[in-house]
């Protein structure tokens, strides 16, 4: 990987990291902060041949074992992630793997498996291809069933030799805590407004609605990325909050089911927050409805939302879910005591 490619915001957590011994760190933080880039940059560096100096010792990004990783095929990087990531983030499956999945046997996982565990733990007691050690990294490290997370902390335990371990996680309060108490823990910064909008504009988002797409995304550029590329437009989402208090089911009816709880999600952090005294993070405060509900009526319906995103990926019928979502999000918006 090259680091011409890294995230502004990045740069320093790098250099920082690369400052520092120990070897295995868990980088942590909200989802959409770069958690995953962040540490292929760290075992990039570890195994680059030519660390440039000058910026802390990050990868060259041409050196034979940056190409390695750039093209996937590096012999002391194990990557453990998830079927689904390893096939979204351009990482070839095991073979048994692929041919199981290609023959319909089974789904990608949504987990790590404890099969591609066990072949870490192998991989962390050969020897080094390239000199340089090894490096195993597990991302998103949260989605390690207590197989595998007891499999791999045995290995953090009592490791051989010269490997090292870089964990990411949006979600590190679900890892065992014997794991976490083995890691060094990194908090991913979150980045400067002005960095994320130019990273958003640099990534083809244009730049008048770079900053309204980073708050719809609170702040978090990856995800505001991902929205520029979904067709959320900004407009739409400044009006959604008067749209759903009118019950308007049509403001949600192009987003995928998960798509539409995560935006009422937001909707419902907003106004608890303007409850509590507190800024709103992701609407305009303009945007939202004039009277807040009370915490009682809020909090309720943040419950509801949180079990609806449960069942999201396979609604029973995703337009009546959809009507039912709206109407409790109308019903409680609706809840507010009028302001004299
Ligand atoms: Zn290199």
């Amino acid at each position: 990987m090259s680091t011409a490619a890294l995230s502004p915001w990045l740069a320093r957590p790098l250099a920082e990291l690369l400052r520092q011994r120990g070897h295995a760190w868990l980088l942590q933080g909200p989802s959409g902060l770069g958690q995953y880039e962040l540490a292929l940059a760290l075992a990039a560096a570890w195994l680059c041949e030519q660390p440039k100096a000058e910026e802390g010792g990050a990868a060259c990004g041409h050196c034979p074992s940056c190409h390695a990783i750039e093209v996937r095929t590096h012999a002391d990087l194990c990557v453990l992630m998830p079927e689904v990531a390893m096939q979204e983030l351009g990482w070839p499956l095991d073979e048994k793997a692929q041919a199981d999945i290609d023959d319909k046997k089974r789904k990608p996982s949504r987990e790590i498996r404890v099969e591609a565990m066990r072949d870490a733990v192998g991989f962390a007691q050969r020897t080094s291809a390239r000199g340089r050690g090894k490096v195993v990294l597990v991302y998103p490290a949260e989605r390690m069933n207590t197989i595998t997370a007891n499999a791999l902390l045995k290995t953090l335990e009592e490791p051989v030799g010269d490997v090292r371990f870089v964990l990411a996680s949006e979600a590190a309060w679900q890892l065992l805590p014997t794991i976490r108490s083995r890691c060094l823990g990194f908090t991913l910064p979150w980045p400067a407004t002005a960095d994320a909008e130019a990273w958003l504009v640099a990534h083809d988002v244009p730049a008048a609605d770079a900053a309204a797409l980073l708050r719809t995304a609170g702040g978090r550029p990856s995800d505001a990325l991902r929205l520029a590329r979904s067709g959320q437009s900004p407009k739409a989402w400044s009006l959604l909050p008067k749209a759903i208090s009118r019950g308007d089911v049509g403001a949600l009816t192009d987003q995928a089911p998960s798509q539409a709880i995560s935006a009422l999600q937001k909707l419902c952090h907003d106004l608890m927050a303007i409850g509590s005294g507190a800024a709103p993070r992701f609407f305009e405060p303009a945007d939202l409805p004039a009277a807040v509900p009370s915490h009682l009526a809020l909090a309720r319906w943040s419950k509801s939302l949180a079990n609806a995103a449960r069942t999201a990926e396979h609604p029973f019928n995703a337009g009546l879910m959809l009507e039912a979502l709206v109407s409790e999000a109308r019903t409680t918006l609706n809840s507010a005591p009028r302001r004299p």
